[in-house]
């Protein structure tokens, strides 16, 4: 009988795509990942939007809306393993700039009607939401970084990945 493979997810917050579309640039390498695990979610990239439980998931961007605040709970729910990808889900990205200025003049500069516009105060990382249980940094990550974290995890063993993205000597 054959074994059932894992199921991926990868799943957006606020964010550029950026995340995403460097695990799309590792085209032969996210082949043989695609091979051992079945991508059952990724909206960006297939048309695939199962529901879960997921094995591993994927997640991009940050937390800024209060829709996004419940969904990452769900999420979290839903999967074994979730991995943070990028600076937006692991720092809060850019549009954290404006946790340190006042969130409400800004939407009044940019939006006609501001008062349509729901939005928490601050933009947040996931992990301040759930556990998360891996993060990958970098704006945007390294994609050949991703695929060896998907195929340790695959694999059973540590992911060979630097503890710092700047050298510290
Ligand atoms: Fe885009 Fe950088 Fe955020 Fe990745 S971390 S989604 S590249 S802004």
């Amino acid at each position: 009988m054959e074994q059932e493979k894992p199921r991926l997810a990868v799943f957006k917050f606020a964010s550029c795509d950026g995340c995403q579309l460097s695990l799309l640039d590792a085209e032969d390498q996210l082949l043989a990942v695609a091979g051992a695990v079945e991508i059952v979610y990724f909206p960006e990239a297939t048309s695939r939007m199962e529901d879960g439980p997921y094995d591993i998931a994927l997640v991009e961007g940050s937390i800024t809306t209060l829709h996004d605040a419940e969904r990452i709970q769900q999420i979290r729910k839903d999967s074994k393993y979730l991995m943070t990808i990028g600076a937006c889900a692991t720092a809060g990205g850019i549009q954290a700039l404006r946790n340190w200025a006042d969130t409400d003049e800004f939407m009044r500069a940019v939006y006609a009607k501001p008062e349509y516009i729901q939005v928490l105060e601050s933009s947040t990382p996931i992990s301040d939401h759930v556990k998360v249980d891996f993060e990958l940094r970098g704006c945007p990550i390294n994609q050949y970084q991703l695929i060896e974290v998907i195929q340790s995890l695959l694999a059973g063993r540590k992911p060979r990945t630097p503890q710092h993205s700047v050298c510290l000597d």
